[in-house]
């Protein structure tokens, strides 16, 4: 059997280069991907650290797009040559949550997820069904394409959010996802303010022209009041994982707060009797839903600046070395100071 080069996450703490047979199509409705580019993502470091849902022995990487190389006997929609982005969260499409429109409370959303729970991109080609598949128009090369799946998690959050042009907006932490929440705010809100406590991070965001506060130097509840003049924000994305107290303490009386980051394990203290009183509208949501084809519009019609998003791009071999760069050194499970904001692989 052929082989190919995967990134495969063995166990906590444990990604090995290794090579792998090719897939092939079995299941009547899957196609074989040849990838072109993955990107590394906050959520694989998580899994590198056990924070994160995660199985032993699988390939990482659920942020792709390439090449439709094989097709099953039931693929209609798709055909070979086709330039797809991948959904990496495959919905049955029959439980009551996805036939009430919940699908990312799909029953079997956890089990399935590509990258995540099956075999994902860190390789050099991927098995996947039909349905999750979207064709990338001309506009938009294979490392924006890479990247669709990502925004699309960020404009669920935007569909939720309902953003309004008066509103004061504060963004908790500049990552990837921090990032487009602020290229969007940027384009609709009165006024956007972002924290960030890594230097890499914090010169990007002024490199976009934000105004950013760093939580270990500065009061971020004074800061925002200041900002406000005396209001706090109208809406407070907490895109960390671990600052919903910060959240609390930022949003203004019928404020929103939306808990995007994801750690599974931070806890909290809060006092519900504050949001009660506040009335603070606490916007739980997970993952992209219905947001692949909006994503694609928006990339395809350049709606956001990305030149400060993309950090670079590396073979699929210097994978592993690349997790230091998002501050986790894969090889001693040590954490550092972050050099990227979003690396690419290719094949
Ligand atoms: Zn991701
Ligand atoms: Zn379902």
């Amino acid at each position: 059997m052929d082989k190919m080069k995967a990134l495969v996450f063995k166990e906590v703490g444990k990604l090995v280069l290794e090579q792998r047979d090719i897939p092939h199509v079995k299941e009547p409705d899957d196609v074989l991907i040849k990838v072109s580019r993955v990107g590394i993502c906050g959520t694989d470091v998580k899994i590198m650290e056990g924070k994160h849902h995660f199985r032993p022995n699988t390939i990482l990487g659920h942020e792709f797009c390439g090449e439709i190389v094989e097709v099953g006997t039931h693929v209609h929609h798709v055909k070979l040559g086709d330039r797809v982005a991948v959904d990496n969260n495959i919905r049955c499409g029959f439980c009551t949550f996805c036939r009430m429109g919940l699908t990312s409370q799909c029953v079997e959303i956890k089990q399935n997820a590509i990258g995540v729970m099956r075999d994902g991109g860190y390789a050099e080609y991927c098995l996947v069904p039909e349905k999750q598949c979207y064709v990338l128009p001309d506009e938009i090369d294979d490392v924006f394409g890479s990247q669709v799946e990502t925004l699309a998690t960020v404009v669920n959050g935007m569909n939720h959010l309902q953003m309004l042009p008066y509103d004061y907006v504060l963004i908790l932490g500049f990552g990837p996802i921090g990032y487009l929440f602020a290229q969007f705010a940027k384009n609709i809100a009165a006024k956007v303010a972002v924290t960030e406590i890594d230097p890499f991070r914090i010169s990007v965001a002024k490199e976009c022209g934000l105004t950013v506060w760093n939580p270990n130097e500065v009061n971020i509840e004074e800061k925002i009041t200041e900002f406000t003049y005396g209001r706090k924000a109208d809406i407070v994305i907490e895109a960390t994982g671990n600052a919903i107290e910060q959240a609390l303490k930022c949003v203004t009386p019928g404020g929103k707060v939306l808990p995007f980051g994801m750690d599974s394990s931070i806890t909290a203290n809060i006092v519900p009797n504050e949001i009660t009183r506040w009335a603070t509208k606490i916007i739980g949501l997970y993952l992209g839903q219905n947001t692949m084809v909006p994503s694609i519009r928006i990339f395809q019609e350049n709606r956001l600046n990305m030149k400060p998003f993309f950090t670079k791009v590396i073979p699929l071999e210097e994978g592993l070395d690349a997790f230091s760069c998002l501050g986790l050194d894969a090889k001693t499970m040590k954490h550092g100071p972050k050099s990227a904001m979003k690396i690419v692989m290719k094949m």
